[in-house]
């Protein structure tokens, strides 16, 4: 049986697509619309992994790594951010914010799984957190 994994996007073109994707793939997949139900259902949840659009209404994504990051249940969990934005910097700020990775929009069928499944695969044993 493979892992649940959260995705937190407003989107619901890319909220469908994400979701199709990674249930083709197997895996169980929660979801939530908005920044604060993500941060709730993440606590609730505690997914093996996050999908964070950055572009959220209420909270930006860089906000809601920070938030999920402060909980220390999940301060192990890999974050990939996804952004449609393609400005310099974006990358630097999503680790910043402790995200893992970053998947630039839009999502590419191709690529997206394994790059998600990357991320999963990277995560430390016994859920220590990587210095
Ligand atoms: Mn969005």
């Amino acid at each position: 049986m493979k892992p649940t994994l959260l995705i937190i996007e407003d989107n619901e073109q890319n909220l469908y697509l994400a979701t199709y994707l990674l249930e083709q793939s197997g895996f169980k997949v929660a979801s939530a619309r908005s920044a604060s139900a993500g941060i709730r259902l993440a606590g609730e949840i505690r997914p093996a992994l996050i999908v964070l659009d950055i572009q959220l209404p209420e909270m930006d994504g860089y906000a809601v790594a920070r938030a999920l990051r402060q909980n220390a249940a999940l301060s192990a969990v890999p974050i990939v951010a996804v952004t449609s934005y393609a400005m310099v910097g974006d990358r630097e700020r999503a680790l910043e914010a402790g995200c893992n990775g970053y998947i630039e929009k839009p999502i590419n069928p191709d690529t997206f799984r394994s790059q998600i499944e990357e991320h999963l695969n990277a995560r430390p044993a016994g859920g220590e957190i990587q210095s």
